[in-house]
């Protein structure tokens, strides 16, 4: 199937459905200027995820760890939404759209307006203290290349995103179940699906008979089993068309 059709019918699909609902991964926030970090030039090219992202590890050595969200705080912070985040958001708005469960922490769903986000990782715009559990939004997380310390036990605080070998924030999980099972269609947009229990969203989904609409530059680990359509390109571009589409 060619794009054109593709995306005429991912939206005839979208049109007939009553409970849309998307998961979003790293991917749809690359052209708004932040690398997804499995590829060529991305933060775990530098650090070795299985030490920099184990809680066990900030456990150990926050100072340590520190350096690699300072990088990452460097990576992130000037991005803004791209229309692929505005497309979502008016989809939303229109009621077409009931929730965005996103795998990312850089907050740019909610930029864009995106009401209804199930934040599965976490933000990395909330700190949060391991010791007195104190938690507190952070504005701009730049701290000036100082680990910022609990304003109550003086430890060095956490970004408020889930590391390895910690825990799925249990109402996002929960939520996120529940929205799968009450979805006749997912869109499935920048993700390679790999990361689990996120990547299980669809499958749940598609149990419960929901069309499987995957968008991404590449083909995923669930393109040839679950994925009902395949759009194949930059979701900077797909997705507004697919909201034309839509609302036409
Ligand atoms: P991933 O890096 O495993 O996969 C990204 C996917 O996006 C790939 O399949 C790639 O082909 C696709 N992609 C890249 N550019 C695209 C584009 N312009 N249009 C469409 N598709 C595009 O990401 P993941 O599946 O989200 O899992 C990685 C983990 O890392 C997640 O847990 C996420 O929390 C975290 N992460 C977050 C951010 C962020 O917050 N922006 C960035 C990197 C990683």
């Amino acid at each position: 199937m060619d794009l054109e059709n593709a995306l005429k019918t991912a939206a005839d699909i979208i049109k007939k459905s009553n409970y849309l609902i998307a998961l979003t991964g790293a991917g749809i926030s690359v052209e708004s200027g932040i690398p997804d970090f499995r590829s060529a030039g991305g933060l775990w090219e530098k650090y070795d995820p299985a030490v920099y992202a184990h809680i066990d590890s900030f456990r150990r050595n926050p100072e340590m760890i520190w350096e690699m969200l300072f990088d990452m705080i460097d990576l992130t912070k000037n991005a803004r939404p791209n229309p692929a985040h505005i497309a979502l958001a008016e989809l939303e708005k229109k009621g077409i759209l009931k929730a965005v469960i996103t795998q990312n922490i850089d907050n740019l769903h909610q930029e864009a307006g995106s009401l209804n986000v199930i934040e599965f990782h976490g933000n990395a715009h909330r700190l949060e203290c391991l010791e007195c559990h104190y938690e507190e939004p952070v504005e701009s997380p730049d701290f000036g290349r100082k680990p910022p310390r609990c304003p109550q036990c003086g430890k060095i605080m956490k970004p408020q995103v889930v590391f390895f070998g910690e825990m799925i924030p249990p109402d996002a999980l929960l939520e996120s179940q529940m929205l799968a099972n009450s979805a006749d269609a997912i869109l499935v947009v920048g993700t390679s699906a790999v990361v689990y229990p996120a990547s299980s969203i669809p499958y749940i989904a598609k149990q419960n008979r929901a069309k499987v609409i995957e968008m991404n530059v590449e083909r995923t680990a669930i393109t040839g089993s679950i994925t009902d359509v395949f759009i194949q390109g930059k979701v900077g571009h797909t997705l507004p068309r697919l909201l034309e589409l839509v609302c036409s």
